[in-house]
């Protein structure tokens, strides 16, 4: 080899490593970006699974099929994949054309205008309906602050709505919560009208009025107050996590930060959701690192909710404490019972059939395994509709009005039957925080229930005799026989005594 001849491979080999590194800079880039998708298509006269066949993959939140309603998929493409569809046959119209995906997403859900129905409650103007009603009926709602979202600080607020509610409730809780999830904001919209639906109630419909007469109602419109924001001012209705500004660079709605609030909740945390925080379902640093979350902790270990709902999109389905790795819940005949009862008392949106009832996994730092291991509240996750995160106008209605259903269905859970228990000093007569555990039921999966500060535990049970072990720091463990009656709340009341 001359010398020449060795410079030019020398030059050769410089030039085919840039070349390389190039290549391999490249394809790694084209490994993490999906296909440049310019068209929204709408097509009909095909199911989903018979669409995506070879098409489309589903990765994850953000892809291709942006939702299957009835008779209409609403999909982005490229023209390639737009001749395959029409090749196939299918119904397929070119809805918008467009370089930003986030555009196309727009158009898809909010529709032309680019902004969202008006229908939809931005959280101002929920707190406005909030507001008013509390202007119209001051006895029956009020409202309060429970905490602040963890990146802007916005106030988070719950409405408490009972008979006589500004003076001190001591009765059985129930809670309504919406929007954990950023873009399901039918669940803020259900809250609203619960809202309305028991205040304009009270007086005249007979079962409202028993209900505001015996429980306290707690409505959560919105839990994730800053996300909700997003997908409410047409910033991006993708947006599911709260806006935590993971990498600081000061741009908050920036998708792909933010934290999964409904993997952020303590109960086996580590099991749930993902430790990337780039995924939907990132679970954050460590439990409770949300304020959100925080908030919705203070509120329940205040009230020890006996039933509550937490309202997601989308699926049809009512998920319920649960098979954890086989193993069922200790209370798992009511808490069967009553999801399934839940699910059937709520339409479907094609009005032949109802929501169905699944166990959910106890292993996720989820709110529905968390309330009810941490607190003894049969907490349901209702996945109202099919086929999209955000619903046209025209099936909103239909929604909310479904699941008003499942909230009567589930108020009339309330009224027992079950055990009502007061728990107080023998000396003074005070009230004591107490432990309060049934050994033939209860399991070491779950936390002692406890008693409130005043004293009065109550807790759905079938009827029949249990004995009731109650301990409290200081006294002595007392063990009550109570048998449950058939119907109603079954009255007991314990007098602890003092440790000599
Ligand atoms: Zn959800």
């Amino acid at each position: 080899m001359t010398d020449s001849s060795d410079r030019n491979l020398s030059r050769l080999l410089v030039r085919l490593s840039v070349f390389l590194f190039l290549v391999s800079a490249t394809s790694s880039a084209v490994a993490q970006i999906r296909p440049q998708r310019k068209l929204l298509l709408e097509v009909s006269g095909v199911e989903r699974a018979e669409l995506q066949k070879g098409l489309f993959a589903y990765d994850d939140y953000g892809g291709a099929i942006i939702s299957s309603l009835p008779g209409r998929i609403s999909v982005l493409a490229t023209e390639a994949e737009r001749s395959v569809l029409l090749e196939r046959g299918y119904d397929v119209t070119t809805v918008a054309q467009d370089t930003s995906e986030l555009t196309l997403r727009k158009r898809s859900l909010y529709g032309e205008s680019l902004e969202l129905p008006s229908i939809y409650h931005t959280y101002e103007r929920i707190l406005e309906i909030g507001d008013s009603l509390m202007a119209t009926y001051p006895n029956l709602i009020r409202r309060r602050q429970i905490g602040t979202t963890t990146q802007e600080g916005r106030g988070i607020f719950v409405f408490t709505i009972s008979a006589n509610v500004n003076s001190e409730l001591d009765r059985p809780a129930i809670m309504f919560n919406g929007c954990h999830h950023a873009d399901e904001i039918i669940g803020a919209q259900i809250s609203t009208e619960i809202m309305r639906t028991l205040v304009a109630g009270y007086g005249s419909d007979e079962e409202v009025t028993r209900w505001l007469d015996s429980y306290e109602i707690v409505i959560v419109p919105v839990v994730n107050v800053e996300g909700h924001y997003v997908v409410t001012h047409n910033i991006d209705p993708r947006w599911r996590k709260n806006t935590r500004d993971l990498d600081g660079d000061g741009i908050l709605y920036e998708y792909g930060e933010g934290v999964d609030i409904n993997r952020n909740y303590d109960f086996n945390w580590a099991h749930g959701g993902s430790g990337d925080s780039t995924n939907s379902r990132y679970r954050g640093e460590h439990p409770f690192s949300e304020s959100e979350n925080r908030a919705m902790r203070s509120l329940a270990s205040d009230r020890r909710f006996l039933l509550s709902i937490s309202y997601h999109s989308q699926g049809e389905v009512v998920y319920y404490p649960w098979s954890w790795r086989g193993r069922t819940a200790p209370d798992d005949k009511l808490l069967t019972r009553i999801a399934t009862g839940l699910a059937e008392s709520i339409p479907t949106m094609s009005g032949d059939t109802t929501y169905h009832a699944e166990y959910g996994a106890g292993t996720v730092g989820q709110s529905y395994p968390w309330l009810y291991g941490r607190y003894g509240t049969f907490d349901f996750i209702v996945e109202t509709g099919r086929g999209s995160h955000i619903f046209p106008l025209e099936y909103v209605p239909q929604i909310v009005e479904s699941n008003l259903k499942g909230v009567r269905y589930l108020l009339r859970q309330a009224g027992g039957p079950g055990l009502a228990l007061k728990v107080r000093d023998a000396d003074t007569g005070n009230p004591v925080e107490a432990e309060v555990w049934i050994p033939t039921i209860d399991s070491e999966d779950v936390d002692r229930r406890r008693t409130r500060a005043t004293g009065s535990h109550w807790r759905l049970l079938q009827p029949r005799r249990y004995g009731v072990h109650v301990s409290a720091p200081g006294f002595e463990t007392a063990i009550l026989e109570v048998e449950i009656a058939d119907v109603g709340w079954t009255d007991a009341a314990i007098e602890l005594t003092k440790t000599p």
